[in-house]
């Protein structure tokens, strides 16, 4: 197989309408592959007003309509005004664009496979498979217990929690909350989409290796080089998931 010399550019739209689309399609695709349930949540950056963030009403991702989507501050409350129910942990996604400029989209959830691979301390989410090079060499983990202490529900239902998630997550594209999910970054939705099925498959697979033996992990050379191929598949997978999905 070859491939152009230069990758396709990982850049958004900037139409909001469009954006509203691709954040409706994106719950709809991970509703399909099932990594969002009744839970979980898509949200995008305003195209126009960088310091603002789009994602639905509180409803189930696979059931969410264009006319769900409303705008919200870096606070996480509601800039318009509407007064529709909210997700209580829209704080993940505030508290990770105030901390990330470069990030454009984030994915909140809670799929089978990414909690197992939280549970254990001293392990981690590690690069098993070409598709996961953004994983990097391991994935960080967000531990609740350390910044709040041993008696909350784990949600990240206020803004000092979501900080604290964001600096968990650093300079990563994914990171796991301990006995909850994981959340997930990208510059564009298609990309934050890419990143969320593929960790749950590097999840599958990197547990059934374990479960044999002691498996080898992509090197950092190895993840960097299969991440920088990844924007050639990005357009082609999206365009893919949209078809069963429509
Ligand atoms: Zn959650």
């Amino acid at each position: 197989m070859s491939y152009d010399p230069a990758p396709p550019a990982v850049v958004p739209p900037n139409n909001l309408a469009t954006i509203c689309q691709q954040i409706v399609s994106a719950g709809h695709i991970l509703t399909d592959f099932g990594i969002l349930d009744a839970f979980g949540h898509v949200s995008a950056r305003h195209p126009q007003k960088p310091d603002r963030f789009l994602m639905t009403k509180r409803v189930a991702p696979g059931q969410a309509i264009v006319d769900d989507v409303h705008e919200f501050g870096f606070d996480g409350e509601l800039a318009d005004g509407s007064g529709v129910p909210l997700f209580g942990e829209r704080y993940i996604h505030s508290a990770i664009y105030a901390a990330r400029p470069d990030v454009n989209s984030v994915i909140h959830s809670h799929s089978t496979s990414i909690i197992t691979s939280g549970l254990v301390p001293g392990h981690s989410l590690r690069p098993v498979c070409h598709m996961c090079g953004f994983l990097g060499t391991e994935v960080p983990v967000f531990e609740i217990r350390d910044v709040a202490g041993d008696a909350t529900n784990m949600l990240i239902q206020s803004q000092a929690l979501g900080s604290n998630l964001a600096c968990s997550l650093g300079e990563a594209h994914v990171v796991l909350m301990r006995r909850h999910g994981c959340a997930v970054v990208g510059t564009t939705v298609p990309q934050a989409v890419y990143r969320a099925i593929y960790a749950e498959e590097n999840s599958r697979l990197q547990t059934a290796a374990e479960a044999i033996g002691s498996p080898t992990y992509l090197t950092e050379g190895e993840a960097k080089a299969c991440e920088e191929l990844a924007p050639f598949a990005i357009e082609r997978s999206w365009n893919f998931w949209l078809s069963r999905v429509s």
